[in-house]
């Protein structure tokens, strides 16, 4: 059963959001939420989470997490979620990669040879010596930039 309101989305508008900028998009979206009552409704419940209830106070519901670069949903985060490494991208000098190269010539940790595939032997991370590209040795939750480490310890512990 369809209401009234129902609409299906054609091939052609489809292609067009999908090749779309994201600029143009958010505008778009902007002025459909602020001239459409229904389309701001759906909007809300989409992009934005409830934060306290009784207050009606509401906030983002997707963030992009600092440690792994995902987007995340706030009420979806769990202990897990988020593997990534916390140490530093070094040029591991024991590498074979490095046997042939010539005058390290640009310099090994330059942006040029660190994001080249051909060379992705001859880094170690500092915190577990494995490969830059090798699954992170942190296991936690997504941490987003304006998510305070005191607001979700609060959720976790009592304080007597
Ligand atoms: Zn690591
Ligand atoms: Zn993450």
């Amino acid at each position: 059963m369809s209401t009234p309101n129902q609409t299906s989305l054609s091939p052609s508008l489809s292609e067009a959001i999908a090749s779309a900028s994201q600029k143009r998009l958010a505008e778009i979206l902007r002025q459909i939420c602020s001239t459409n009552v229904e389309a701001n409704a759906a909007a809300t419940s989409y992009l934005l989470v409830s934060v306290d209830a009784a207050s009606g106070v509401k906030r983002k519901a997707y963030e992009t997490c600092e440690n792994c670069k995902a987007e995340f949903h706030v009420m979806n985060n769990k202990d897990g979620d988020c593997v990534y490494h916390d140490g530093e991208i070094d040029v591991d000098d024991e590498s074979s990669v490095w046997d042939d190269y010539d005058d390290y010539n640009p310099d090994p940790s330059s942006s040029e040879v660190m994001n080249d595939p051909g060379f992705k032997e001859g880094y170690i991370m500092s915190c577990c010596e494995k490969r830059p590209y090798e699954k992170g040795c942190v296991k936690s939750k997504h941490e987003a930039k304006d998510q305070p480490r005191k607001q979700q310890l609060k959720v976790g512990y009592v304080v007597s």
